[in-house]
């Protein structure tokens, strides 16, 4: 995937956590110097990954601000959207 997607996808991640600024800057900063997407969720605040029930990809949970609990894969998309079985994956929620 597209390192600038990625990004941009991380990016709407930081606005639904509502990251703090000095967050946001090393995150971006650490971007900038080649960090992976996981290395962005560590600085986001993540804890160590967990499987994906259905497709056992890793993901990462987040708490949106709303409160939501939502997981993040490696694309740094939502998994809601990127799981292979998301149809299934809702369903199971
Ligand atoms: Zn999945």
């Amino acid at each position: 995937m597209d390192r600038e997607m990625q990004w941009q996808a991380l990016l709407r991640l930081q606005q639904r956590i509502e990251a703090p600024e000095e967050i946001r800057g090393s995150a971006s900063w650490s971007w900038r110097n080649g960090a992976s997407v996981e290395d962005v969720y560590r600085i986001l605040g993540a804890a160590a990954p967990a499987r994906c029930s259905s497709c056992k990809a890793l993901v990462w949970w987040f708490t949106h601000a709303n409160r939501k609990r939502c997981p993040y894969d490696e694309t740094g998309e939502t998994h809601f959207v990127g799981c292979p079985d998301a149809a299934k994956f809702r369903r199971d929620r």
